[in-house]
């Protein structure tokens, strides 16, 4: 069976569609997927779309249509957490919906009828993810030179993310949105837009999930403008290194 490898963006999955064997383009919900194989191993490659909503329907179309037995996520996010800096990369380990708030109905941020508030990523999954980022980090300095804003090498973390439908812009509002979460137990390393609704999706059909996202900006004042220059130079060489190496620990 096959492994869905969801990316938030094009500049992500091209390079992934280019070294695809028996290439196959099908359109479904108003989306490409792409059938085929990559190290042997079959897959179909699609495009989340951004939002929740978009993510959800992807994922669901992935299950239902395709048939897949496990999706990977690969994207780029604002790092929030402390030593969280651009271009480090943060392995999943599990989501929370930071725009989610039916209180006082139910506790701020659960999930109304699931009783829970995060959604766990499948460990195995999330181990072997863990190994492909670690080693693409230790590579992105030998290879393309890139080093943090320290001079030092880039780090793997793994943690809690949160998605919203917020491309979170502010200083003030990642403060908030992180320190808000803090207090209630959860500390936030990551916000992006997508992740927690396949979680959810993939929570549903009882389906291993796994995600990992570089970290394009620090989701502050200039988060638009580092998110831009990130996604062109650095996000797909990124993500190609990750899934590939993944793959072959399948
Ligand atoms: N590519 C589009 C829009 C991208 S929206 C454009 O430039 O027009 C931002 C994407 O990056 C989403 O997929 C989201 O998951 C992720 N992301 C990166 N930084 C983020 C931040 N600071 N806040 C929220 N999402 C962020």
């Amino acid at each position: 069976m096959s492994t869905a490898i969801l990316s938030a963006l094009p500049e992500e999955q091209s390079s992934l569609v280019q070294q695809l064997a028996h290439p196959q383009r099908l359109m479904h919900a108003g989306r490409a997927f792409w059938r085929g194989e990559l190290h042997d191993r079959p897959v179909v490659l699609a495009l989340s779309g951004i939002g929740k909503v978009a993510a959800a329907t992807t994922a669901t179309a992935l299950i239902e249509h395709f048939g897949v037995a496990r999706i990977v996520f690969t994207g780029v996010a604002g790092g929030v957490g402390d030593g969280v800096h651009r271009g480090d990369v943060v392995v999943a380990q599990d989501y929370v919906q930071h725009d989610m708030d039916a209180s006082p109905l139910f506790p701020r941020w659960e999930l109304p009828g699931y009783a829970r508030t995060r959604l766990a990523c499948d460990p195995v999954l999330t181990a072997m993810l863990l190994e492909a980022a670690s080693l693409c980090v230790t590579s992105a300095s030998g290879l393309w030179g890139l080093k943090n804003i320290h001079g030092g090498a880039h780090r793997a973390h793994q943690g809690l993310v949160a998605s919203g439908d917020r491309f979170v812009a502010t200083a003030q509002e990642s403060e908030r949105l992180r320190s808000a979460l803090r207090a209630a137990g959860h500390d936030v390393l990551a916000v992006e837009m997508e992740g927690a609704a396949v979680a959810q999706v993939c929570h549903d059909y009882g389906l291993p999930f796994a995600a990992v996202r570089t970290i394009s900006d620090r989701a502050d004042d200039a988060a638009h403008g580092d998110f831009a220059q990130f996604v062109q130079t650095v996000a797909s060489r990124y993500a190609e290194h990750m899934v590939l190496s993944f793959l072959q620990k399948l």
